[in-house]
């Protein structure tokens, strides 16, 4: 694993061509250090989802640096962008595309359904991903049959399959309720006591209050608290 932080934002600044601009992102600098739980909040529109796109090599800012593993982002091609991604970052949404027809375990291993080279082994990487979530007893379920927490804890496995260094949440608890949110909240602290980073958005003052550090975002400004 590289030394050094995880998320190097520098001066980064994202707009939006309209008329007139939206400035969605304003000179954000912000480093996240491996095994940090870092919570972003802040009301609708203010360019959460907007910085999450950043940090997931989804979107790239208009101006400004993003190293992610020490790696300079901005100037890679769409290609090399595409492979960092795979290699280093896990996503986490809201609702938790879960494919209805497939297994648990089926739908954890379509997370590397594009990615030829790492199919090998990919049944076994799945079934020991599901154990990590506390799910390797429900690998030959239909997601149907799962409550809402395990369904989001089977997107979280689908999202750590490639072994990834980062973890992306949008809204991931926006779903659950308050016990099955706390099962996702534990399972976020134990992935970080193996070494994962966690950057989370999120309305919710109890997600926040466990994530070790919080970030506001104000109209594209951000500032610590
Ligand atoms: P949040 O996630 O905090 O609700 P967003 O990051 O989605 O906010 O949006 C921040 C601002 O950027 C908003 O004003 C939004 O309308 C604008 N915006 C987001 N995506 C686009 C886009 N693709 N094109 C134009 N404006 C956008
Ligand atoms: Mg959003």
């Amino acid at each position: 694993m590289p030394e050094g932080p995880v998320i190097e934002l520098r001066d980064v600044c994202k707009r939006f061509p309209a008329q007139p601009p939206v400035r969605a992102l304003h000179e954000i600098s912000l480093r996240v250090d491996r095994g940090d739980h870092l919570a972003i909040v802040g009301p609708s529109g203010s360019g959460k989802s907007t910085l999450l796109n950043v940090l997931g090599l989804l979107d790239r800012p208009t101006s400004g640096s993003y190293l992610l593993d020490g790696t300079e982002t901005t100037t890679l091609r769409d290609g090399a962008r595409t492979r960092l991604r795979g290699d280093r970052i896990g996503f986490v949404f809201q609702s938790f595309h879960l494919l209805p027809h497939r297994s648990v375990v089926e739908n954890v291993m379509l997370a590397e359904l594009y990615g030829a080279w790492k199919r090998r082994g990919r049944r076994e990487r799945a079934l020991a991903a599901l154990e990590r979530v506390g799910l390797g007893h429900r690998a030959g379920f239909l997601p149907g049959r799962l409550s809402g927490g395990e369904r989001q804890r089977a997107a979280i496995a689908r999202a750590l399959l490639g072994a990834p260094s980062l973890l992306l949440c949008d809204e991931p608890t926006g779903n659950l309720d308050s016990r099955n949110t706390e099962a996702v909240l534990d399972l976020f602290a134990e992935l970080r006591e193996q070494g994962l980073t966690i950057v989370i958005i999120t309305h919710e003052q109890e997600v926040s209050e466990r994530a070790g550090r919080r970030v506001r975002i104000t109209d594209g400004v951000l500032v610590e608290e």
